[in-house]
């Protein structure tokens, strides 16, 4: 059951992207989303990203009709921040977050700041990311790095906001700054999720939920898929994190909210669910999270 729903949910995604000439010369006919029983949420996307110039728009315009019903575009440097109010602003159904990514914290100063403590203020604007550390490679600073965490993470706290987190390869002092900072009050998610069972535990004990995307397809992927597994069901959320982290079948080539049905169906076999409840339990789970419904 559950392979048959996802075989026909990318089915049904093939054809439409093989419709998009079609959506062009005709897109009055269109019938948006009026027999979805089912509607995904992609938790995470890029749709800043340089590598959407050609088709960001026929994309997003599109994924309403293929049972992505929500996307939250996140930002990761001053540049995308911008960009993401833009998207948030012409489409219905994509919100934002905004925040600097680790990786970009040299381009922050007070001035920016105060910006971005504004900017995080406006509608549709839903939680304050992606934000965190990353010592996969030695720069920036990793002193600066945790500054500008903390500081970020103060601004989702003042703001009411949650938060999405961006950890890689620095689980313990993104563990200590959350809990040093009370982050349990803020909430949130840890995008991505790529550590083991054990700090899956210490996150989901602070409340947060746990962001899964195409590396849960992946087959060398032992700890993610364990942690698939070993996870309470609400507190998963789907994402992309398009352009990147392709799922199999597309693992190496530009991601889009498209590939999100391999997700959940990767997940559903895990967990020896049917695909349609984990399409319908994670999407709640992305609107109790970002606080969509209140
Ligand atoms: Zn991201």
């Amino acid at each position: 059951m559950a392979l048959l729903w996802g075989v026909f949910c990318i089915a049904r995604i093939c054809l439409a992207i093989s419709s998009l000439d079609w959506y062009n010369k005709d897109s009055k006919n269109s019938k948006r989303g009026e027999d979805m029983e089912y509607s995904m949420i992609d938790s995470h996307a890029h749709y800043d990203d340089e590598q959407f110039e050609k088709d960001r728009d026929k994309l997003l315009t599109i994924l309403p009709e293929v049972g992505i019903g929500l996307v939250v575009n996140v930002g990761a440097s001053m540049e995308s921040c911008k960009s993401t109010i833009a998207l948030t602003k012409k489409y219905p159904h994509v919100y934002g977050a905004l925040g600097v990514h680790p990786g970009s914290v040299e381009e922050l100063n007070e001035d920016r700041f105060v910006w971005l403590s504004q900017a995080v203020r406006q509608e549709k604007i839903v939680a304050v990311g992606e934000i965190g550390l990353d010592y996969y490679y030695d720069e920036p600073d990793r002193q600066l790095q945790k500054d500008w965490f903390a500081r970020q993470i103060s601004l989702a706290a003042d703001v009411g906001l949650p938060m999405i987190i961006h950890s890689r390869e620095a689980a313990q002092d993104t563990y200590d700054i959350m809990r040093s900072l009370g982050c349990e009050d803020v909430g949130g998610v840890i995008h991505c999720f790529s550590y083991g069972v054990e700090m899956a535990r210490k996150f989901l004990d602070m409340g947060f939920y746990l962001g899964l995307g195409g590396v849960v397809t992946f087959k060398n992927a032992r700890t993610v898929k364990e942690v698939a597994a070993y996870a309470p069901m609400d507190r998963i959320v789907l994402e992309t994190d398009c352009p990147y982290l392709s799922p199999v079948p597309y693992r190496g080539k530009r991601n889009s909210s498209l590939n999100l049905p391999y997700v959940a169906e990767a997940i559903a076999q895990i967990r020896d669910m049917d695909v349609e409840e984990v399409c319908r339990v994670t999407s709640e789970n992305v609107r109790a999270l970002y606080r969509l419904d209140s």
